[in-house]
């Protein structure tokens, strides 16, 4: 457990994510030394983590961070309060952009001189940090100039530093073939003239021990799907009329998993979608078939007939025995069957997502599982590390997994890339997740040509994305590069009744 004292609720999130980045699976919590009636006036997520303080806890460290008029103390303690380490900083808090990275810095080298550990993405603690160097790239910055700034402002590895800038190259590139996107070379973005729909149907055969999307077994939500799907055309045609102006680039159907819908829904829904979409215009109709247990011959047949253009069968591990701790309830042979199946029909775009840092996958695991993966050959393949979400039964049930291996590396990550090598893929797009194992990052890998652009699209925030559906979340890229959003709430029951409400939302976000 470990504490951290505050006198002001500012860069409370950069402080609190680099501390977590140092101390994986320790519990932190924020202590805020202002006055009681001014906590009201704080964030939402902020009073959620300030809850925590009222418990009678004894942290075994505490990082204590004083704002003062021109500098701020930060002090680190053990548990008796004996001080590991105190720095004051002279700041000029007019520039925030400098304190943000100034505090960050010195954060990072008292927490990395304590733990005689670096993060190889230095005080990079944010969710896109191949952003920074994609922006500065589309400036007109050259390698050089994003390399020293990733180095000397983030302190990151030359390792990610390379990382970033090969992906960071290869998005200019594919998001310059986008016709609404023409001018992303010069940092000059049409995003006006296109957007992506992302639709989620928020239906699993079972659900996963990591899970924390949308997602609710399809057997005990049967009698609600009909109202779901009902609610979800309402969604669509909305969206429609809102939308006719704007050229839809890409649909990506997610979740849940979508094809835990009967080949009957599946195909009225898709019609549905040509009849109120320019469907013959997108460049990218993707669908997350997911689960191998939810894939059919049938359902296949709807995709192809009606132009599904990549699909993903998602094995997460090739490992029976993880298979059966992470609750997905189907075999390995069926991943290998699913695939060769959709082979067999046709699809020449299939991607592959699979987790390192799984419960008590050792390396000869994760090495099996490349393997099995490389016989398959797919087009693309995502390899995440796992997160701990809090939402997840993985976190609520963690007494009961805590004793497992929970292991990511770069070790690890290097077989990733090995395979991805050996089958011709390449990375084109990365980013990170809360509470991560190892700290690490998920980077999507695609052949030439195979890419997932919707991918690109919302991870770098390059154009509006339409979301549809419980739980999805829409997003408005200003031509600032600055984003809003809006939500659809999580529960079934709740969007079903609520469905107006989520579409005056939209209709506010993108009017
Ligand atoms: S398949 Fe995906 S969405 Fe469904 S339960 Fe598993 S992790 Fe969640």
């Amino acid at each position: 457990m470990i504490k951290i004292t505050l006198n002001e609720a500012d860069y409370e999130y950069d402080i609190y994510s680099l501390v977590q980045a140092f101390f994986p699976g320790e519990d932190l919590y924020l202590d805020y030394q202002i006055e009681e009636k001014n906590v009201e006036d704080l964030p939402y997520q902020v009073k959620k983590r300030i809850k925590l303080q009222k418990d009678n806890i004894s942290p075994s460290h505490t990082l204590d961070v004083k704002y003062g008029d021109s500098s701020i103390d930060l002090k680190f303690v053990d548990e008796k309060g004996e001080c590991i380490e105190e720095k004051i900083l002279d700041i000029d808090f007019s520039n925030r952009p400098e304190t943000k990275n100034s505090l960050k810095k010195s954060i990072y080298g008292i927490l990395a001189k304590y733990t005689n550990h670096k993060l190889p993405w230095g005080t990079l603690t944010g969710i896109r940090p191949t952003k920074i160097a994609l922006s500065m790239l589309s400036e007109g910055e050259s390698a050089e100039e994003v390399r020293d700034r990733m180095k000397d402002a983030y302190l990151a590895s030359d390792e990610k530093i390379d990382l970033s800038l090969e992906i960071a190259g290869r998005e200019i590139d594919l998001l310059s073939n986008l016709k609404t996107l023409v001018n992303v070379k010069r940092g000059v973005r049409d995003a006006h003239l296109g957007y992506s729909i992302y639709i989620g149907i928020p239906f699993c055969p079972t659900t996963c021990l990591y899970c924390s999307f949308p997602s609710y077994a399809r057997a005990s939500y049967a009698g609600k799907v009909e109202k779901y799907l009902l609610a979800l055309k309402k969604e669509i045609h909305e969206v429609s009329i809102l939308m006719k102006d704007k050229h839809l680039d890409t649909l990506y159907i997610g979740g849940g998993t979508p094809t835990a819908l009967s080949d009957v829904e599946l195909e009225e829904l898709f019609s549905y979608l040509e009849k109120e979409l320019p469907m013959d215009n997108v460049s990218e109709f993707n669908v997350e078939a997911g689960r191998p247990d939810s894939i059919t011959r049938e359902k296949l047949e709807v995709m192809k007939k009606h132009n599904v253009t990549r699909i993903s069968i998602n094995p997460q591990t090739m490992n029976e025995k993880t298979l059966k701790l992470i609750g997905r309830h189907h075999s390995v042979d069926s991943v290998r069957e699913s695939f060769k199946l959709a082979r067999e029909m046709g699809f020449s775009n299939i991607n592959m997502d699979l987790i390192i840092g799984l419960p008590g996958e050792t390396k000869e695991d994760v090495l099996y599982t490349f393997s099995e993966v490389e016989k398959m050959a797919p087009d693309s393949m995502t390899v995440h590390s796992l997160a701990v979400k809090t939402h997840s039964r993985l976190r609520k049930q963690w007494e009961e997994y805590k004793g497992y291996l929970f292991e990511n590396s770069d070790e690890l990550m290097g077989y990733a890339n090995q395979t991805a090598e050996r089958l011709g893929l390449k990375p084109y797009y990365l980013y990170r997740q809360k509470q991560m194992v190892g700290n690490l990052e998920n980077v999507g890998f695609a052949k030439p040509g195979k890419e997932g652009l919707y991918n690109i699209l919302i991870m770098e925030e390059q154009q509006d994305i339409v979301a549809l559906g419980a739980g999805t979340a829409s997003k408005k890229v200003h031509m600032d590069g600055t984003t809003s959003r809006c939500e659809n709430v999580k529960d079934v029951d709740t969007y079903i009744e609520r469905i107006d409400e989520m579409i005056q939302r939209k209709k506010e976000l993108f009017s």
